[in-house]
């Protein structure tokens, strides 16, 4: 039992590290793959943009239609 919290583990896309509550993760989201969601941690924002992937927000991004979904 977990008590019913609303916080969901996430993993960073990457490195595949858990990010804790409170780390600035940022989504990435991978166009090549239709936009998909890449949560990523600050370590490897630079390996994201090497993987080609663009930040959220980014109007690249948006042009997927993928749109700041939750
Ligand atoms: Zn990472």
């Amino acid at each position: 039992m977990t008590g019913g919290g609303a916080a969901r583990s996430t993993n960073c896309s990457v490195c595949e590290r858990l990010i804790l509550p409170g780390e600035s993760v940022r989504i990435f989201r991978d166009l090549e793959r239709g936009g998909r969601r890449r949560p990523t941690c600050p370590l490897c924002h630079r390996e994201a943009r090497a993987r080609g992937w663009v930040s959220d927000g980014d109007p690249r991004a948006e042009a997927t239609g993928a749109g700041p979904d939750a």
